[in-house]
């Protein structure tokens, strides 16, 4: 359940959770999400926050009726956003190549509007968020996004890309796994002190393979937000905030 308490406490920062890398496990006890992601949803109801879940969409070409109808259940529940976090999120090790660096526009535009359209029949809705896989990206990025007027949010997108108007670029500017993978508390509120003021924050984390110990970084960065009047928003909420 969410509570009102966030919503009515409007002086602190604005802040989104980008989960990424949401796949169909082989777990039907979740329906597919695996102990670490069903962890995190947990999470973000008991602390009453709304967060966002990055799909390796090839996910949604693979993935059970199960699987499908939690992810439909949450998005209908407003507390979580889903979103595009590319097909395959492949990448070749020796040339650096990913799904959005190095392939050319046509490339590109075709895995964006794959997932788009595996959302659309799997889930009944379109993603309005994207962020690349690596957060790679180049100007064939930025051509195919302008081709994709439905998604309106890019988290970690190039700096200064020239995007369609109501199209946002929503930065990073604060890191919650120090190191990737691993939510550091003390390392995050030390960061956070040295730039309180931010608009927004836009916090990385990977919580499908996050461990209980590591979960406990997370909640506590949660309270810690949350003490600071903090509102958790998911990313197309953040968007129209900063139109
Ligand atoms: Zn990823």
């Amino acid at each position: 359940m969410l509570s009102s308490a966030n919503a009515m406490e409007a002086e602190g920062p604005l802040v989104v959770i980008k989960a990424d890398d949401l796949i169909c496990r082989d777990d039907p006890s979740t329906a597919g999400f695996g102990s670490g992601w069903n962890r995190f949803v947990e999470i973000a109801d008991e602390a009453g926050i709304k967060v966002s879940v990055g799909i390796i969409c090839n996910s949604l070409s693979k993935g059970t009726p199960e699987y499908f109808a939690r992810i439909r259940a949450l998005h209908d529940s407003g507390q979580v956003e889903f979103w595009n976090h590319g097909y395959t999120h492949g990448r070749n090790k020796e040339t650096g190549v990913s799904e959005f660096k190095g392939p050319d526009f046509e490339t590109q535009l075709d895995t964006l509007i794959r997932s788009q359209a595996l959302a659309k029949e799997k889930l009944g809705f379109a993603f309005q968020s994207f962020g690349s896989p690596y957060n790679a990206n180049d100007a064939n990025t930025v051509r195919a996004l302008r081709e994709l007027p439905e998604i309106t949010s890019w988290m970690y997108g190039s700096k200064n890309a020239d995007l369609l108007p109501g199209q946002v670029n929503l930065k990073r500017s604060l890191n919650m796994e120090q190191p990737v993978h691993h939510p550091n508390f003390e390392a995050f509120k030390r960061d956070f002190l040295k730039q309180p003021d931010q608009a927004y924050y836009v916090l990385q984390g990977h919580p499908g393979g996050w461990d209980e110990a590591r979960f406990e970084q997370f909640q506590q960065i949660v309270a810690f937000l949350q003490e600071q009047g903090a509102v958790f928003v998911t990313p197309s909420e953040l968007r129209e905030r900063l139109l």
